[in-house]
């Protein structure tokens, strides 16, 4: 038995995903901004989806919810239930430590505000894997277009304490870029270094630096790192309280928004 994920590269630099479960036939599909591609893909893999799973409601990650649903009418739209009228065509409003069944494989909702106050990330235990849309991104976080740095401190623990061999799936090939900024905030992390080499070659044969795992996020996104001396001292420099993680964060934020 396996739940089998495939990265569909949409838009600039969004990532869709399909989740098969070979087992059961069930598949799922995790934010689908272009319907189009997403249909061409699903065709040519002869794979016929009964489920998407909505992150949040951005148009990259929603706005091929209409198109899909026109495609398979029977197609159940998961998002999260107080954001629902964000989210084009929902059928199954879901919230915090809920469970969706994909085949033989179950995710677990987690409430993960600050991108947006309804964002959630989706939590498959048995796969070892979560789908965490704008709040986690492999080197960084989203913008905290409608929280506070404490909802997303909140939402990025809760993602760091999943298990180390998590994978994680993010929402969009950002990670060059946040690891530029994050050897910006620890120029001696050798781990981090190492990253950022393997990326570029990653990125220079334009393949996915995707997944990453939390394991590797603990060592390199400085979001997650808001213990470390170093972190704490570059922050320092902007004003933040180095003793709250939350301050940290907040500066973390502000200076890579002007990075
Ligand atoms: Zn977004
Ligand atoms: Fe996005």
């Amino acid at each position: 038995m396996s739940l089998e994920i495939t990265l569909v590269p949409v838009l600039s630099d969004n990532y869709s995903y399909i989740l098969h479960c070979t087992k059961s036939g069930a598949v799922a599909l995790v934010d689908c901004p272009d319907a189009d591609a997403m249909i061409q893909t699903l065709e040519r893999m002869k794979l016929q989806p009964t489920m998407v799973l909505n992150t949040h409601h951005h148009f990259d990650h929603v706005g091929g919810n209409e198109d899909l649903k026109k495609k398979w009418p029977a197609l159940e739209i998961v998002g999260y239930g107080p954001d629902s009228d964000r989210i084009p065509c929902i059928t199954r409003k879901v919230e915090e430590g809920e469970r969706i069944k994909v085949g033989e494989y179950e995710a677990e909702i987690l409430f993960t505000p600050a991108h947006t106050r309804g964002h959630i990330a989706y939590y498959f235990a048995d796969a070892a894997a979560v789908f965490c849309g704008d709040t986690l991104f492999f080197g960084g976080c989203g913008r905290f277009f409608e929280g506070t740095p404490a909802e997303m401190h909140d939402s990025l623990q809760k993602l760091a304490a999943l298990p180390e061999d998590t994978r994680v799936y993010c929402g969009h090939e950002y990670t060059a870029s946040n690891l530029r900024f994050a050897r910006h905030v620890e120029p001696n992390n050798a781990f981090l270094a190492q990253t950022y080499e393997e990326v570029l070659s990653l990125r220079e044969r334009e393949k996915p630096t995707i997944p990453s795992t939390i394991a590797q996020e603990k060592q390199v996104n400085p979001f997650l790192r808001t213990h470390i001396a170093a972190v704490q001292q570059a922050t320092a420099t902007q004003g933040a309280d180095p003793h709250d993680a939350v301050s940290v964060l907040g500066a973390l934020r502000e200076m890579k928004n002007n990075f």
